[in-house]
This record gives C-alpha cells, sequence and structure tokens, in this order.
C-alpha cells in the first residue's frame, strides 16, 4: 500500500510502499484512510527532531490527523460497521500506569505511551489502517467535509476541560477569551469559545493567513495583528483577558502576554517550542501578577478518547452555528504525490493542509 513515512537513520522522507495491515484481534476495525492531516509535529519528525519508528522498524509511517472509512471488521467488534465513517485517537495506554489504566493515557505518568503517526507506532499517513475499535470515534456522514480536523479539536477540547476544572475553584466564571495563534488549533479554539459564549479574539500574524480572518470575523472573532500590536498595545487596546490559549509555541511573545491575563485567569500553553529558544523576560513581574491575582498558568498535551467525543459534539454544533466555516479551515487538499514538499514547510496562508487519498 502507499506510505509516507520517515528514516530517522537515514534522515529520509519518502513516498514507499509498505505492506498493507492486517485485522489481527476480534475487537479491531480495518479503516481506508480518505484524509490524513499535516500539522506542526509531522513537520517537526520530517525535519528529524522528533519521532520515533516502531521497535523492528528503520521507518515510521507519519501521520496523526485521519478520517477513514470502515471497510472490515473482527468478529467482537459492536461499534462499527463497513461503511461508517472513523476517527482514530493518537496516544495508546502504557502498562501499569495509574493514568493510563483509568482512560487518561493523555495524562500518562511513565512517559512509555506510544503515539501512532508519533513515537513508535505507525501512523495514519497510509492507504490502510488497523485499530481496535475502542481508539476510534464514529462519525455521522454529515460531518464528512470537517471530521478529519477532529484530531486538532479534541486538543483544544482538552484545553477547555482544563479551564473548566480549574474554574470549578470559584463561583465567578470568565468571559474574555483570547487565542493566541490563528492556525488550526488556534482558529478551532475560537470557535469553540465562541460556541460556548465567551467574547473571543485572536490575536496572531494576521496578514500570513489569509482565510482566517474573514472566517473568523464571519462568527464574530475579533481578529488581533501582531504587525499592529505588540504585547503592551494588546493590553492597552483591547484590555485583559479572563482566558488565554496559546497556540503557537511562540515562547517569548507567550510569557510576555502574562501581562495581559485578568484577576483570576487562567492561562493555557498548548503549543510545543523547538528548542534552544532563548529569551530574557521579566520573571519578577510575572510572579507578582500569577500570586497577587491568583492566576493559573497550565500546559496541556494529547487528548483522549472523551476529548474526540467532546470535538465530534462541537463539529455538530460549529456546522449548526456558522455553516460552512469548519470546513472552510482546510485550506488545501493535496494528492500523494504532491505531498512531501508540504510536509517540509508550512504554505503561506495555509491553515491547513490534507492529503486527500
Ligand atoms: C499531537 C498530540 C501529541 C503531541 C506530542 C501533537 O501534535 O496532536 O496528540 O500528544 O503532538 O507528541
Amino acid at each position: 500500500m502507499k506510505a509516507v513515512a520517515v528514516n530517522p537513520a537515514k534522515k529520509t522522507l519518502d513516498l514507499i510502499d509498505a505492506p498493507p495491515p492486517e485485522i489481527g484481534g476480534k475487537t479491531e476495525v480495518r479503516l481506508k484512510i480518505l484524509e490524513t492531516g499535516i500539522c506542526g509535529t509531522d513537520r517537526e519528525i520530517c525535519q528529524f527532531d522528533y519521532g520515533t519508528p516502531p521497535d523492528g522498524s528503520d521507518y515510521l509511517i507519519l501521520g496523526h490527523e485521519s478520517l477513514g472509512e470502515v471497510v472490515e471488521t473482527g468478529s467482537a467488534v459492536k461499534g462499527f460497521k463497513v461503511g461508517d465513517l472513523a476517527v482514530p485517537t493518537v496516544r495508546r495506554v502504557c502498562p501499569g500506569c495509574v493514568s493510563c489504566d483509568n482512560d487518561e493515557s493523555d495524562m500518562c505518568f511513565t512517559g512509555n505511551f506510544k503515539e501512532r503517526g508519533i513515537g513508535g507506532l505507525h501512523g495514519y499517513m497510509s492507504e490502510m489502517v488497523v485499530e481496535d475499535e475502542s481508539n476510534m470515534v464514529n462519525i455521522p456522514h454529515e460531518l464528512r467535509p470537517s471530521a478529519v480536523l477532529l484530531e486538532p479539536l479534541s486538543i483544544t477540547m482538552k484545553a477547555l476541560a482544563q479551564i473548566d476544572s480549574i474554574q470549578r475553584r470559584m463561583q465567578w466564571k470568565g468571559r474574555r477569551a483570547l487565542v493566541f495563534g490563528a492556525g488550526p488549533i488556534g482558529t478551532l479554539a475560537a470557535l469553540a469559545f465562541v460556541n460556548r459564549g465567551y467574547k473571543t479574539w485572536i490575536y496572531s500574524r494576521i496578514h500570513e493567513n489569509g482565510m482566517a480572518k474573514p472566517l473568523m470575523e464571519q462568527v464574530g472573532v475579533g481578529m488581533i495583528s501582531s504587525f499592529d500590536y505588540d504585547v503592551d498595545g494588546l493590553l492597552s487596546g483591547f484590555g485583559e483577558f479572563d482566558i488565554i490559549l496559546e497556540a503557537t509555541g511562540a515562547s517569548q511573545t507567550a510569557f510576555e502576554m502574562i501581562k495581559t491575563l485578568a484577576l483570576n485567569g487562567i492561562y493555557v500553553f498548548t503549543g510545543i517550542p523547538g528548542k534552544q529558544q532563548l529569551f530574557s523576560f521579566n520573571g519578577t513581574e510575572a510572579m507578582r501578577s500569577i500570586v497577587l491575582k491568583n492566576q493559573i498558568l497550565v500546559g496541556t498535551v494529547n487528548s483522549n478518547l472523551s476529548a474526540f467525543e467532546d470535538g465530534k459534539a462541537n463539529l455538530l454544533d460549529f456546522e449548526n452555528k456558522f455553516p460552512g466555516v469548519t470546513p472552510n479551515l482546510i485550506t488545501q487538499r493535496v494528492s500523494y504525490d504532491e505531498v512531501i514538499p508540504h510536509l517540509l514547510e508550512r504554505k503561506k496562508g495555509e491553515i491547513k493542509t490534507i492529503l486527500s487519498w
């Protein structure tokens, strides 16, 4: 079968012919992959900064964002039938970990988890995939145009779940949300905040994100360009924010933005910066703010099945409330033969590029 893989030892990225996976367990499902998303993590793996092949393999098939169609089911599969659409999750549990044993592998304690297309397991950038039904979400056909975005949306769903659990510490609930970044996680997070009734802004290098501005303005998100407003200008021009969700990995600006966080505010980091980014930053001012204003800074990574299920419900809401907006976050669909340059470089104006099989 056709697949896209890296060989980290040889530092190569290739279109390959790989053996198709076969159903091995009674609860496994075989998917014909329809679409695979490309994200920053895939690009880091293609730069060989990240990514580990499965044991015994010298290559790693990429891809952790996907949408597939069920083509075969094991004899004990209950939740899927041939013809259903499905999105598989990313992380697989490690043995003997209290989080992994309790459906919270996104909070794994040991670091011995595996991630499909990232660490220790082949991913979804291939024509066929086999996965246990317990690691997949059944997708209604009406979500066919946007369901490949479910994995990045699940990352924001987990972030919102963290915010919800933190907000249980008091009666007051924040109403003003700022998202830093207008890529897939940032735009999906903004839709999720609007869907929950927050007054929402995005702060980003807007002129580099051609479609993000009109799409977000259509749903009432205020778009603030970092070319027009530095962080001090953001604060004086727009005031403080109760919730900030960072989705860029731009560590310096992300830390400077602590000064825009309101009393009792929550700041969630989701971006993973490259290594060795040193910068100077007024930590004293930040620490005074965090303590004197009861602020919380929290990091979040990955997402478990419940976040995917929340994401599915949100995708249905988005389609009802903002018809056509979510599918338009997919700014380009490319074919198998065209995909390599898109894995090596993010094209100007891209929100999300998809490999369409
Ligand atoms: C994926 C997560 C994963 C993380 C770290 C992200 O791109 O969306 O599922 O846990 O990378 O590997």
